[in-house]
Protein backbone atom coordinates (compact mmCIF):
# COMPACT_ATOMS: atom_id res chain seq x y z
CA UNK A 1 0.00 0.00 0.00
CA UNK A 2 1.23 3.19 -0.66
CA UNK A 3 1.88 6.14 2.12
CA UNK A 4 1.66 10.05 1.18
CA UNK A 5 0.43 11.49 4.53
CA UNK A 6 0.90 15.13 5.96
CA UNK A 7 1.03 16.48 9.51
CA UNK A 8 1.78 19.62 10.53
CA UNK A 9 4.06 20.16 8.06
CA UNK A 10 5.81 16.78 8.04
CA UNK A 11 5.43 14.32 4.91
CA UNK A 12 6.03 10.30 5.46
CA UNK A 13 6.00 8.51 1.74
CA UNK A 14 6.34 5.25 1.47
CA UNK A 15 5.16 1.91 1.08
CA UNK A 16 3.34 -0.44 3.62
CA UNK A 17 4.13 -3.82 3.42
CA UNK A 18 1.39 -6.45 5.49
CA UNK A 19 3.44 -9.35 6.98
CA UNK A 20 2.08 -12.40 8.90
CA UNK A 21 2.39 -10.75 12.13
CA UNK A 22 3.45 -6.85 11.18
CA UNK A 23 3.56 -3.96 9.30
CA UNK A 24 6.70 -3.19 7.58
CA UNK A 25 7.26 0.78 6.13
CA UNK A 26 9.82 1.94 4.37
CA UNK A 27 9.85 5.88 2.57
CA UNK A 28 10.87 9.27 3.80
CA UNK A 29 10.08 11.88 6.35
CA UNK A 30 10.15 15.21 4.77
CA UNK A 31 9.00 18.50 5.41
CA UNK A 32 9.36 21.26 7.67
CA UNK A 33 8.97 21.46 11.67
CA UNK A 34 8.10 23.89 13.79
CA UNK A 35 10.53 23.65 16.96
CA UNK A 36 11.77 25.55 19.62
CA UNK A 37 15.26 26.69 20.07
CA UNK A 38 16.78 25.08 23.19
CA UNK A 39 18.77 28.89 23.53
CA UNK A 40 16.33 31.45 23.33
CA UNK A 41 13.23 29.73 22.79
CA UNK A 42 12.17 31.39 19.77
CA UNK A 43 10.36 28.95 17.51
CA UNK A 44 11.71 28.10 13.94
CA UNK A 45 11.40 25.75 11.14
CA UNK A 46 13.81 22.66 11.32
CA UNK A 47 14.33 20.82 8.20
CA UNK A 48 13.94 17.17 8.14
CA UNK A 49 14.52 14.67 5.75
CA UNK A 50 15.18 10.87 6.85
CA UNK A 51 14.97 7.40 5.30
CA UNK A 52 12.70 5.40 7.61
CA UNK A 53 11.96 1.74 8.30
CA UNK A 54 9.49 1.13 10.70
CA UNK A 55 8.05 -1.99 11.80
CA UNK A 56 4.34 -1.95 13.40
CA UNK A 57 3.72 -4.98 15.60
CA UNK A 58 1.11 -5.92 18.13
CA UNK A 59 1.35 -4.84 21.49
CA UNK A 60 2.87 -5.65 24.15
CA UNK A 61 6.13 -6.34 22.00
CA UNK A 62 9.18 -7.29 23.55
CA UNK A 63 11.86 -7.46 21.14
CA UNK A 64 14.67 -5.98 19.37
CA UNK A 65 15.00 -5.73 15.82
CA UNK A 66 18.18 -4.18 14.71
CA UNK A 67 17.10 -3.25 11.04
CA UNK A 68 13.91 -1.38 12.21
CA UNK A 69 12.31 0.97 14.20
CA UNK A 70 9.55 -0.76 16.31
CA UNK A 71 6.54 1.17 16.55
CA UNK A 72 3.48 -0.66 19.01
CA UNK A 73 0.21 -0.29 17.19
CA UNK A 74 -3.05 -2.22 17.71
CA UNK A 75 -4.12 -1.17 14.26
CA UNK A 76 -2.12 0.67 11.58
CA UNK A 77 -2.53 4.65 12.23
CA UNK A 78 0.43 6.61 10.01
CA UNK A 79 -1.37 9.58 11.53
CA UNK A 80 -0.17 8.73 14.91
CA UNK A 81 3.44 7.68 13.77
CA UNK A 82 3.13 10.96 12.49
CA UNK A 83 2.56 12.31 15.73
CA UNK A 84 4.99 10.39 17.72
CA UNK A 85 8.23 11.66 15.16
CA UNK A 86 6.69 15.13 15.15
CA UNK A 87 6.95 15.17 19.22
CA UNK A 88 10.92 13.61 19.23
CA UNK A 89 11.39 16.29 16.59
CA UNK A 90 10.21 18.76 19.15
CA UNK A 91 12.03 17.33 21.83
CA UNK A 92 15.41 16.99 20.25
CA UNK A 93 17.74 19.05 22.17
CA UNK A 94 20.30 19.65 19.03
CA UNK A 95 17.23 22.52 17.75
CA UNK A 96 19.24 25.60 17.86
CA UNK A 97 18.10 28.12 15.16
CA UNK A 98 20.30 29.41 13.10
CA UNK A 99 20.68 33.00 15.32
CA UNK A 100 22.41 31.47 18.11
CA UNK A 101 24.26 28.85 16.00
CA UNK A 102 26.08 31.72 14.63
CA UNK A 103 26.51 33.60 17.91
CA UNK A 104 28.28 30.22 19.06
CA UNK A 105 30.35 30.03 15.50
CA UNK A 106 31.78 33.94 16.41
CA UNK A 107 32.24 33.43 20.24
CA UNK A 108 35.29 30.95 19.45
CA UNK A 109 36.92 33.07 17.58
ZN1 LIG B 1 17.98 30.54 19.21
Amino acid sequence: MQINKTLNGLTLKGNSEKKKDCYIITGTLEGDVEVECIKCLKSFKKHIEEEVHYKIVNPPFSGFDEKYDIIEQKKLDIDEILKSEIELIKNDFSNICENCKNNEFNKEF
